[in-house]
């Protein structure tokens, strides 16, 4: 007699159990893999739960949304002038600090031109500042809204 689970030599007498319904002969071994149906006692020992119904919990996916894009912030100009005032820095003194021109900075600071990234970067590190907001095309129905922006905002934001 061979264990129909296992194929090893069974000695003595096989253990009868009920694996999902089908009777086996098992060795002392993989009796434990079934139900006993050698004896007319209910079995004692407890099946593994019974696993009904539990559905995985699929995550929401994050959308990998298309990478948000920074976009310098529309009031960078006052941004930069009070961030540069509060630390006592005059249009001259910034500009050394980044080392670039005084006239540059006027500029920037009246919105007449527009920092290119390398001097609004360096600019924002000698401020402290942040000049760029993310974008992400996919915000506008869903976290934009959410987050409590007003029409107001938005119409505002698209007017560029
Ligand atoms: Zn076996």
């Amino acid at each position: 007699m061979q264990c129909e689970i296992c194929g090893a030599e069974i000695k003595g007498e096989p253990f009868k159990i009920n694996v999902e319904g089908s009777e086996l002969n098992a060795c002392n071994r993989c009796s434990q893999y079934g139900t006993s149906v050698s004896t007319r006692k209910p079995v004692s020992r407890k099946n593994a739960p019974v696993r009904q119904g539990i559905k995985k919990s699929s995550k929401p996916k994050k959308n990998p949304v298309t990478a948000p894009t920074e976009e310098l912030i529309d009031e960078y100009e006052q941004t930069i002038r009070e961030a540069r005032e509060e630390k006592g820095l005059t249009q001259e003194e910034l500009a050394s600090n980044i080392k670039e021109k005084a006239s540059l900075i006027k500029k920037i600071e009246k919105g007449d031109i527009v920092p290119e990234d390398s001097v609004r970067t360096k600019i924002e590190q000698a401020l402290d500042i942040e000049l760029t907001e993310k974008v992400g095309e996919d915000d506008w129905d869903t976290n934009t809204l959410n987050k409590g922006t007003t029409l107001g905002d938005i119409v505002t934001i698209k007017k560029k």
